[in-house]
């Protein structure tokens, strides 16, 4: 026990650097030992040091001994250190760590991380501190520039910078110039192996910023292209073009050079793809790029903006016609048929074409231009290219509002229903009416159904379009039941859309139109075109299969015509063919039409299909046609469209003969 030591009236507890406690095992402890070391009274009052403290502190034993440990404490952490022995003593634990400053006289900091126990005496009471202090400073430093590091990774710097850094902060704490610390870095075993333990840990968490920075840029640079990229096809996508639009209508020197933009649409590609398949769909489309890339410079941008549609941005043309040779080119190289599975695929695309040499143009505008001229190759007869006219912009605002009106027309259901007679070749007699729906527009005249169905079908009004038309032409032959007198009379035939097929719903509605109408299903046929069997996944099977039970006919529109395969005949009960009136017009005078309709209607008797031929204008064409053995023909040699009243007026009379 020493002696001489003061003790604290209430507590036990000594003042002012003193101990009662024996702190001989000190001197043996402390001495050697590489961490900073102490015993503190529980007053705060250094009572022994060793060595590495003194170190750490800047001042000899002599001199901290006695002092109060706030003295060395750097003075904006002394608060920390008051703070800390009341804690000591209060949360049972007897033990305490924390990271606090030392400043030492010379005005450098010391970072240490300080760890107390308190030591009680016999009867429980506090008697001394046992501190130890590791010195932190370097590994501080160290953190922090790490933590740097990372930030300016996270903040983007280049892969070179962030290396230089990277170098230069190995070189700083390491003490080492920046050739050890690239080798280093650059994970050279033997200038790595000579380092010490801790400073290759360093060098280890430098390299692992460095590479989480190098993967993360790589990874953007691959966002970014694919942002940049259609991924079918690896062409450039709508975005770079723009882009790549934009750069070259601001580097264009007006009146001199032309930047041209071309838009490219397959013709009919969706028939091709719906039965091909997609994945032979998108194996074409890649055949189809690799052609267009074929047929244009390698400084020209080739890019495809979704689905079937191209787009090709040529720069430096110095007269606008030039544009058209590129047009050409790009046709021309869809020419060769393209193979598919074995099969020969024929395709062709409509071009639009248009160029600029100012700098007021926008690049959105001359997308706009290119696409509206490329609208107008496909409306013009597709497989060819069209140069955009200023006049396009008004035919399209006229198709904007031909919509609009379509749309209304729809909601009030505005339209007529015309009435052509499917009629007996021999007899004369009447099979069935044919709906055809006539839309009188308040400034446009007669509208006929070609000039809007297909803008119905895009829209998708052909939906309620299609019912008005199927409840009405059942009304109106409901209507005409008592006309042919004693005769059974005459069925009724409508138009129906692959779209409408397609519609959930669609065959409860014929089923319920059917029922309210009291017709015998029998009476009432359904025409469809043969692109309902254009279908991968058989919705259009399924709705025909559904209406045949119904008991309403099938029958196939426009024969002949649809890119088709006869395979559906086997497949798919119909119950006529409609022969389309390309081949009735081309009976007298080429033999190829003539062979068709003779085979057509030899599979129709085959198949025990009733055959109708479409479009008959002249008596030979109907005499030729009785002789091949049509039965039903239907033309404007026997009756055109009518409206419905004259199907009241013109039939009783054929009946009786009057
Ligand atoms: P479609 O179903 O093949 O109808 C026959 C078309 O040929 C009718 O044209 C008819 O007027 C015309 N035509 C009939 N005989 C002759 C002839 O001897 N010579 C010539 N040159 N033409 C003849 P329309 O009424 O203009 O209808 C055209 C097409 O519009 C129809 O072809 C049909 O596909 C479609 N369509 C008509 N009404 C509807 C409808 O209510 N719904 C749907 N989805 N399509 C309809
Ligand atoms: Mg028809
Ligand atoms: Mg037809």
């Amino acid at each position: 026990m020493t002696t001489g030591l003061t003790a604290h009236p209430s507590d036990g507890t000594t003042s002012s650097g003193e101990c009662r406690e024996d702190l001989s095992w000190f001197d043996v402890a402390g001495d050697n030992a590489a961490i900073g070391m102490a015993v503190v009274s529980v007053d705060g009052h250094y009572l022994r040091v060793n060595e590495a403290l003194c170190r750490m502190a800047g001042l000899p034993a002599r001199d901290l001994v006695g002092r109060s440990t706030l003295d060395i404490t750097h003075p904006e952490d002394r608060h920390l250190s008051a703070r800390a022995y009341p804690e000591v003593y209060a949360d049972g634990s007897d033990c305490h760590r924390m990271e606090k400053r030392f400043l030492r006289p010379d005005g450098t900091i010391v970072q240490v991380i300080r760890t107390t126990k308190l030591v009680r005496d016999g009867a429980g009471l506090p008697a001394y501190l046992f501190a130890q202090y590791v010195d932190v400073t370097q590994r501080n430093a160290r953190f922090a520039g790490l933590a740097e590091l990372g930030q300016r990774a996270l903040d983007h710097a280049t892969t070179e910078a962030l290396s230089a850094e990277a170098r230069g902060l190995v070189s700083t704490m390491l003490g080492v110039n920046e050739d050890i610390a690239a080798g280093a870095l650059g994970a050279k075993p033997d200038v790595l192996a000579v380092l010490p333990i801790d400073d290759q840990g360093f060098v280890r968490s430098v390299r692992n910023v460095l590479d989480a920075a190098h993967a993360r840029s790589r990874a953007e640079d691959e966002t970014r292209r694919m942002a940049m990229q259609d991924s079918l096809t690896g062409l450039a996508n709508r975005a770079l073009l723009s882009q790549r639009i934009d750069q070259a209508l601001t580097k264009v020197s007006p009146g001199r050079e032309y930047v041209c933009v071309l838009m490219l649409d397959l013709d009919g590609f969706k028939r091709v793809n719906d039965s091909l398949g997609h994945a032979r769909g998108d194996a074409l489309l890649r055949d189809v790029a690799q052609r267009l890339m074929g047929a244009v410079r390698p400084t020209d941008t080739i890019a495809r903006l979704g689905g079937d549609e191209f787009a090709v941005l040529v720069t430096g043309l110095a007269a606008p016609e030039e544009s058209e040779v590129v047009a050409q080119r790009l046709l021309a190289a869809l020419k060769t048929p393209f193979s598919s599975g074995g099969r020969a695929v024929h395709l062709s695309a409509s071009v639009g074409v248009t160029s600029a040499r100012t700098r007021s143009v926008t690049t959105a505008n001359l997308l706009a231009d290119a696409d509206l001229a490329m609208y107008e190759a496909k409306m013009s007869g597709k497989g060819r290219y069209v140069v955009f006219a200023p006049t396009f912009r008004k035919a399209a605002a006229g198709r904007l509002a031909l919509e609009e009106d379509l749309r209304s027309a729809v909601s009030e259901g505005a339209f007529e229903l015309h009435f052509q007679p499917i009629v007996d070749l021999v007899t004369g007699k009447w099979s069935h009416v044919e709906a055809l729906v006539r839309w009188p527009h308040p400034t446009r005249g007669m509208v006929p159904p070609l000039d809007f169905i297909p803008l119905a079908e895009d829209t998708g009004l052909v939906v309620p379009l299609g019912q008005w038309v199927l409840e009405k032409a059942l009304e109106h032959r409901v209507s005409w039941s008592s006309l042919g007198g004693d005769d059974t009379g005459f069925g009724v035939a409508v138009n129906v859309s692959v779209r409408q097929l397609a519609e959930p719903g669609f065959v409860e509605f014929v089923r319920a139109a059917v029922e309210r109408s009291g017709l015998p299903p029998s009476s009432i046929t359904l025409e469809v075109t043969e692109s309902v069997f254009m279908d991968d996944n058989q919705t259009n099977i399924k709705a025909l299969e559904a209406l045949r039970e119904i008991g309403v006919r099938i029958a196939l529109d426009d024969f002949g015509t649809g890119y088709s395969s006869l395979s559906y005949l086997r497949r798919f009960r119909i119950d006529v063919l409609k022969l389309d009136r390309s081949f009735v017009s081309g009976l007298l005078g080429s033999a190829q039409d003539r062979a068709v309709t003779r085979a057509v209607i030899d599979l129709a008797s085959h198949l025990e299909l009733e055959l109708v031929a479409e479009g008959i204008e002249t008596q030979e064409q109907l005499e030729l046609l009785r002789q091949l053995g049509c039965r039903l023909g239907q033309g404007y040699l026997m009756h055109r469209p009518m409206p419905a009243a004259s199907v009241v007026e013109i039939y009783p009379r054929l009946i009786t003969g009057l």
